[in-house]
């Protein structure tokens, strides 16, 4: 799809300089007084409809999406679009804020924190569960606080220089994230990994827990992803004819198996079989749990050792979302066979700790 980009500058002082990147989804939009419905607003408005962000003094530019999309709309080649604008403007900012719609926001945040290699600015993903022309929204103060991450520095370095989701008071690290709540503020989790800071009175910050490059790198984007993969989602009685149909799947170089609890699966000869031939024709499997906290130990039960038995790569801790940016990342890159079933379990970029 050809996309345009609508960019507004707003100079309101020489220091420090966010882009504010407006892609879609619920935050960004208003009530038509006339029709009641709801439309995105107009981008350049934002610091009308949202003038707390003056009082901090920083240069606010905003760059628009056009079209505008719902996040369930979005496609690999989205990622792409957001890691090049990323890369464009990479030196003239000192952090980016994406508005983004909630639903698959950690799919994105996951994405991003593989495609950015080297990063070392604030890259704050944030949405909302009512739209910023709503009186109760909870946009503005999560576009306030992630706006006021982004730019946060100590000795001129950023604070938090990592891909992350800012939502109802909590910063998380992006790829560790899910969207648990479609109703209620505090819509995200990071389950298996602590918030990187939390915002109260003031915003503490969890140092010990936020990642810092040991070496200033300049930014490396990877723009290469492959959508050849499947999902197999167990549940008690699943039949030979839909275990068929997913592995069936022309040209998958990897199915993400959903197991249950710690990485477990059944015995049934027929379902091993079929796994292990999928297996031997060169498709890797990932063994994720359908548990949200925790993850896979299949050296735990005699179910999980089978899946070990016949060459299943554990997923370790990492959820659905970061599972799927990464099988598409790495064999997007041309990893396969061995090599890709060693790289998955390891950590890229802080989503999995095996
Ligand atoms: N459907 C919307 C989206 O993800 C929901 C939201 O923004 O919260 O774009």
């Amino acid at each position: 799809m050809r996309r345009n980009f609508l960019e507004y500058n707003s100079k309101m002082s020489e220091q420090k300089s966010i882009l504010i990147i407006y892609t879609g989804g619920t935050i960004g939009m208003k009530e038509n007084p006339e029709t009641g419905a709801l439309a995105p607003f107009n981008f350049e408005q934002i610091l009308n409809e949202v003038p707390e962000l003056r009082k901090f003094g920083f240069n606010l530019d905003t760059l628009s999406f056009s079209p505008l999309v719902d996040s369930s709309d979005i496609t690999p080649d989205f990622w792409v679009a957001l890691v090049e604008i990323i890369q464009q403007k990479y030196d003239q900012y000192n952090g980016f804020v994406i508005l983004h719609g909630t639903d698959t926001m950690s799919f994105t945040a996951s994405a991003l924190s593989f495609m950015l290699e080297n990063l070392s600015k604030p890259v704050v993903l944030t949405g909302s569960q009512l739209p910023i022309g709503k009186i109760r929204t909870d946009g503005k103060e999560n576009l306030i606080s992630a706006t006021e991450i982004a730019a946060a520095t100590s000795n001129n370095q950023p604070l938090v220089p990592e891909v992350t989701v800012f939502f109802e008071n909590q910063l998380f690290r992006g790829n560790r994230t899910t969207k648990h709540n479609a109703e209620h503020f505090n819509a995200f989790r990071s389950d298996n990994y602590l918030p990187l800071a939390q915002a109260g009175i003031s915003i503490k910050y969890n140092f010990a827990n936020i990642h810092y490059p040991a070496k200033m790198l300049p930014l490396r984007v990877h723009t290469k992803l492959s959508a050849d993969i499947a999902v197999l989602k167990l549940f008690p009685g699943i039949t030979p004819q839909a275990v068929d149909a997913v592995l069936a799947t022309s040209n998958i170089k990897a199915v993400i198996l959903e197991t249950f609890g710690s990485g477990n699966a059944s015995t049934s000869p027929w379902f091993l079989k079929r796994i292990k031939d999928a297996i031997d024709k060169g498709i890797l499997v990932l063994n994720v749990s359908q548990c949200k906290a925790g993850g896979v130990d299949m050296d735990k039960y005699e179910n999980g050792i089978k899946l070990k038995e016949i060459g299943v790569a554990s997923g370790c801790d990492i959820t659905f979302e970061a599972a799927v940016a990464k099988l598409m990342f790495l064999i997007g890159n041309g990893f396969q066979g061995e090599e890709l079933k060693q790289k998955v379990s390891k950590s890229i970029s802080g989503e999995i700790t095996c």
